[in-house]
């Protein structure tokens, strides 16, 4: 008898005949004698539903209650899958994060799980039950609701499989799978059928939604191989693991384009040692992830300065905006200027680490375009730039064509 984790996304229980399917699905595991653990995200739109209420309310929410707000989405999901089990005749269970043992601290709207104990998870599991668990929300040690960041649920159904110590952990989707870029964007997009915990948590942090970055984290840490399919067929999907040697003569694995990143160029900084330094911690005590830095050459005689430029995610540009603004006059830059029209594009492969020459073909392509670069920035086996994000599409096309296009499986010849 092997225990199962799966996931439902938001478009896979999107309304009741989809929530019906799920049902259908998990009976046929049950049928086979398997322990199903069913983790599920709120029903699609709904999330970003509660947000837009809120903000119609107030345009910066209280954190907490944003937690609270959003933590009904899942919520709700839970209680109907378990009532599609029920009627087709299935012991079942729902239990919200919190219920389920999932302690995280109180870091509200990101917060990270700190332990699992899934002692009530494992006696339904053992009285026959179909356990329903609530993605994408836990609860402090003080009985606070937390939520782990948008795409959260995926976090959930890792983190739950690694504290199971599940046989499968199924991520199932509205796509058959991962892919070389976004099959919504680039049709001519490949399903890919493995691919690294590295390169996928590259991709997932550079713009490609279908895995939250931070579960594919957790996978890594705790080794948890998961399969990323679809809930609408029986296709099989793609295998996320560890790195196996003949990965790396594959070059680039994918590329993905992400439009939720905010620019913010502070203008005339004072040239002087801790400049820098002060304007980061206050960033980072405010919980904003800052990605891409850039700082130009010093300008100015007399006083020098320097202009910073920084990306973060639009959803903290407001936050962002309203720290700066409190610090400008301590620290003397001249200005604040915001930027949300920016895409950041993203080629990522291990087999970058030992080729040369990629960089200037992914910059070829961009320049065939007519695309402008505005930041770059390159790791061992990634390279971002920002651009103009009216032109991300077209160029997140002509880049994909130019590594993996047809008769081009990412190796460079
Ligand atoms: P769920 O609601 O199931 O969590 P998401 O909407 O979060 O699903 O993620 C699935 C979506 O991710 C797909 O519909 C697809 O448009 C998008 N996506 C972006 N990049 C990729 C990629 N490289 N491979 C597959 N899907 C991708
Ligand atoms: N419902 C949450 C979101 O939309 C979590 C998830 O779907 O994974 O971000
Ligand atoms: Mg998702």
């Amino acid at each position: 008898m092997a225990l199962i984790v799966q996931k439902y996304g938001g478009t896979s229980v999107g309304n009741p005949e989809r929530i019906k399917n799920v049902a259908r699905r998990v009976a046929k595991y049950r049928a086979q004698g398997d322990q199903i653990v069913v983790v599920v995200s709120a029903m699609s739109g709904v999330t970003d539903g509660l947000i837009k209420l809120a903000k119609e309310i107030m345009p910066l929410p209280s954190e907490r209650e944003m937690d609270m707000l959003l933590a009904t989405g899942e919520q709700t999901t839970i209680a109907l899958t378990a009532i599609a089990l029920h009627a087709l005749g299935l012991g079942a269970v729902s239990l919200t994060g919190a219920q389920a043992g999932i302690r995280t601290d109180g870091v509200h709207t990101k917060a990270k799980i700190q332990d699992i104990t899934p002692k009530q998870i494992h006696s339904l599991l053992d009285e026959g039950n179909v356990v329903i668990v609530a993605g994408f929300q836990g609860q402090t040690p003080e009985g606070q609701i937390t939520t782990l960041g948008r795409g959260g649920s995926d976090l959930t159904a890792i983190a739950l499989a690694a504290a199971l110590k599940a046989s499968l952990c199924q991520i199932y989707t509205d796509v058959d799978g991962v892919y070389t870029a976004d099959p919504r964007i680039v049709p001519s997009a490949r399903k890919l059928e493995e691919i690294s915990y590295d390169e996928m948590l590259e991709l997932a942090s550079l713009g490609a939604k279908v895995m939250q970055s931070r579960s594919v984290e957790f996978a890594k840490k705790f080794g948890v191989v998961f399969e990323v399919r679809s809930s609408l067929n029986e296709n099989p999907g793609t295998i996320v693991k560890e790195e196996t040697q003949n990965m790396e003569s594959v070059v680039i694995r994918g590329v993905s384009l992400d439009k939720n990143q905010a620019k913010i160029t502070l203008a005339a900084v004072p040239d002087q040692p801790g400049v820098a330094a002060r304007i980061f911690k206050a960033l980072g005590e405010a919980a904003i992830n800052i990605d891409m830095i850039v700082q130009t050459a010093s300008h100015g005689a007399g006083a020098p300065a320097t202009d910073i430029s920084f990306t973060m995610d639009k959803a903290d540009l407001l936050k962002t905006r309203k720290l700066l603004d409190s610090i400008q006059s301590s620290i003397g830059y001249r200005e604040v200027i915001a930027d949300e029209n920016i895409g950041k594009l993203s080629i990522v492969g291990v087999g970058m680490r030992s080729h040369s020459g990629v960089a200037a073909r992914m910059f070829e392509a961009l320049a065939n375009t007519g695309v402008n670069i505005d930041m770059i920035s390159t790791s061992e086996i990634k390279i971002s730039v920002v651009i103009d994000l009216a032109k991300g599409e077209s160029a997140m096309k002509a880049v994909h064509a130019a590594f993996l296009g047809r008769g081009n499986d990412g190796k460079l010849e």
